[in-house]
Formats: C-alpha cells, sequence, structure tokens
C-alpha cells in the first residue's frame, strides 16, 4: 500500500486580504492545510468566510506585532499582514511600521523554530520614486525617509533587511517584490486607483485623477500574483536575492481612466484632485529574473482583468452597470 504524503500546512499571515485570500483559495485547491493569521485591520471576514466549508482551512484573529498564538507545525509562512493603500497605510503610520519590522521579526523567528519555508510579501515602494525606470531588483531604489509615504516603503525596507538577515543565518527565506495588482476582493473603500475607478464609474460619480494624470504604474491581476507567489515558495534552490513580480505592461492613469470610462455605460468624466506628496512618477517592473527563476509571467491582460474586475464589484454592491447610465 502507498503510504498517503502528510498535507503540508501554511501559514497566511493577512489572509484575510485582497491578494491573501486569493492565495488561500489557491493553497487549499493545492491541497494544503491552511491557517489564515489576521488581525482585521484591512482585511474583512467575508473575504475567507467561503473557505471555512473547506475542513483544510482556519482562521485566527491575532495581530503580528504581539507575540503570536501556537500554531502547530508549519511547513510554509507567507507573510502578507500590512496596510497596502496609502491611505489605509498613512492612517496609523506608526502601527504600519511596528507591523512590517515587529510583525517581520514575530514571524521569521517562527519560521527559523519550525524550519519553516518563509516568503515576504515585499513591494514595488521600495523603489520610492524611481530614478531607474523599468525597475530591476538590484536598483536600491529613492524614497523619502522623512515623507508620508515612508512608515510603508521604510518600513518593508527595513522587513528584507531582516529577511536576508534570517537567510543568512539559516532560514529558508524568499522575497516578492509586488508591483500594483488588482482584481475582484478588493476593498472598495481602501482608496486604490483600480478600485476607485471602478466603483465611481459604476456609480455614477466623477472618476477622481491625481494632479496630471500622467504618471504611470503596470497592473497584474491578482490570479497572476498568486501564481507567481506561489511559484517563488515552490522553486528549489531558493533565489538568492528579492524576485520582482507584476505585469510590465505600463499605462499612464489617464489611459487607465480611459479604459474604465469604455468598459463602463454612463462613466462619467474625471475631476482633478491635488497630487499626494511623494507620488512616484512611474513605475514598471523588469521582470526578467522572475521569468528565468520561475519560469512565470503574468497572463491576463489589463483589458480582461479589468472587466472581470468590475463584474465582481457590479455584483458585490449590488449595481447593474447599465444604472450608472441612467
Ligand atoms: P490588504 O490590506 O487587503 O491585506 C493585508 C492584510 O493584512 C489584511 O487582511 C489586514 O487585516 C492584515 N494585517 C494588516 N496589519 C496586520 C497586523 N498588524 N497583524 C495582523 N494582520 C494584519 O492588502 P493586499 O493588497 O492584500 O496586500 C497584501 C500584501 O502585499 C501586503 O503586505 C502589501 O504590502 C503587499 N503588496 C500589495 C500590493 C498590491 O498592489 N495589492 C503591492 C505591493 C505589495
Ligand atoms: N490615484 C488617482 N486617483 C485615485 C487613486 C489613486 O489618480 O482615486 C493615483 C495615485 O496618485 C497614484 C496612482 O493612482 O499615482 C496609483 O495609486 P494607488 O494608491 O493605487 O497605488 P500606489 O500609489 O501605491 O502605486
Amino acid at each position: 500500500m502507498t503510504p498517503t504524503l502528510p498535507l503540508r500546512t501554511v501559514l497566511v499571515a493577512g489572509g484575510a486580504g485582497f491578494i491573501g485570500s486569493h492565495l488561500c483559495e489557491a493553497l487549499l485547491a493545492g491541497g494544503a492545510r491552511v491557517i489564515c493569521l489576521d488581525s482585521f485591520l484591512t482585511g474583512r471576514r467575508e473575504t475567507v468566510q467561503p473557505l471555512l466549508n473547506n475542513r483544510g482551512f482556519s482562521v485566527v484573529q491575532a495581530e503580528v506585532t504581539e507575540p503570536l498564538p501556537d500554531l502547530g507545525r508549519l511547513d510554509e509562512i507567507y507573510n502578507l499582514a500590512s496596510p497596502a493603500s496609502p491611505p489605509r497605510y498613512q492612517a496609523d503610520p506608526v502601527h504600519t511600521m511596528m507591523t512590517n519590522v515587529i510583525g517581520t521579526r514575530n514571524l521569521l523567528a517562527l519560521a527559523r523554530a519550525q524550519g519553516a519555508r518563509y516568503l515576504q510579501a515585499s513591494t514595488s515602494e521600495v523603489y520610492g520614486d524611481p530614478e531607474q525606470h523599468p525597475q530591476p531588483e538590484d536598483y536600491w531604489g529613492h524614497v523619502n525617509c522623512t515623507g508620508p509615504r515612508a512608515c510603508y516603503d521604510e518600513g518593508k525596507r527595513a522587513a528584507e533587511a531582516l529577511c536576508w538577515d534570517h537567510a543568512r543565518m539559516g532560514t529558508d527565506v524568499r522575497v516578492a517584490r509586488i508591483f500594483n495588482t488588482y482584481g475582484p476582493q478588493m476593498d472598495p473603500e481602501d482608496g486604490r486607483i483600480v478600485s476607485n475607478l471602478i466603483v465611481q464609474a459604476l456609480t455614477g460619480r466623477p472618476l477622481t485623477i491625481y494632479g496630471s494624470g500622467t504618471q504611470t504604474r503596470s497592473f497584474c491581476y491578482v490570479t497572476d500574483m498568486v501564481a507567481g507567489l506561489m511559484a517563488l515558495m515552490a522553486v528549489d534552490p531558493r533565489p538568492e536575492g528579492p524576485v520582482n513580480l507584476g505585469n510590465p505592461f505600463e499605462f499612464t492613469i489617464l489611459e487607465l481612466a480611459e479604459q474604465v470610462q469604455a468598459l463602463i455605460p454612463g462613466a462619467l468624466p474625471h475631476q482633478t484632485l491635488p497630487l499626494p506628496q511623494d507620488d512616484p512618477k512611474m513605475r514598471r517592473p523588469d521582470i526578467a529574473r522572475a521569468q528565468a527563476l520561475l519560469g512565470w509571467s503574468p497572463e491576463v491582460p489589463l483589458a480582461q482583468g479589468l472587466k472581470a474586475t468590475a463584474d465582481w464589484f457590479a455584483r458585490h454592491l449590488g449595481i447593474e452597470p447599465a444604472e450608472a447610465a441612467k
């Protein structure tokens, strides 16, 4: 008789958030036992509620800056716990910094104690307002350490430093630098560009463009991002440096607004609002490392991902897209 392999147990800190909820679902579909640990600061129980039908899934409410509860044997730890949208991470900047520094310290210590693989959700924000374009992993970045984004940017940079110190001490650490990601389950209230524009278009409000709208971003659909994160966790040997994950197709914010207006009937013209301090002028990942080491490239084009996201928001908010046209 062939012995059955024990299920691997995966901890997803920040698992009730936007990316985390998709990651939990994909891990369960791949046969893992999944523990979602979350304080529900910016995540919502409703994102993971449907997954509770799966016997391999559990939710633990806990704060990563505090001593962590005993979770039993763990094989893999994904650390996604951090607010991610500028309004949310600036709402309590000291807590954002502590989440990224103390929270990462606590989860790395857990990985070390358990002999578990550890994956850190870092960010393109470690490049700040970049002076090199597109951004490869060996670019050290251009971050204002005194500005309102520093709690997040510098918190994530400190978290990376902790990760590489633990890697040098023998823990199996992987670092993903995630670029702007969008899709179903985004929080309609957290102020990010894709959710803002779609919700505004669906509810017949003017689209808000900060500054000239000529700043650029490169948008990755969430299923592509989750595939990249899982590929990075699985690859052997572990990459010795961070790996950019994102979609290299770059758009101005005005071009994004035009795509949303074309997609949603009755979308209103945009209004211009002030540009936030230190808003990066351009951002596009160089993904050569992810392609070479993981064999990974994003597959979902923006038009297709925006349509899926708009359909989800329309259902979620109980709005017929055509209603906005009335
Ligand atoms: P999100 O805000 O939807 O999810 C973050 C989750 O972490 C939430 O469920 C929140 O409640 C939880 N959390 C926050 N602070 C916590 C704490 N102190 N203790 C326990 N739980 C806590 O954000 P997201 O978009 O899903 O991002 C997930 C991760 O990916 C974050 O680390 C973020 O920095 C990173 N990231 C995201 C993007 C993006 O475009 N979405 C881009 C770059 C990096
Ligand atoms: N932005 C905008 N209107 C909005 C929300 C954001 O013009 O309603 C701009 C924002 O100034 C930035 C870009 O869109 O230039 C992406 O913003 P987001 O907050 O989604 O992500 P980040 O700035 O962290 O990349």
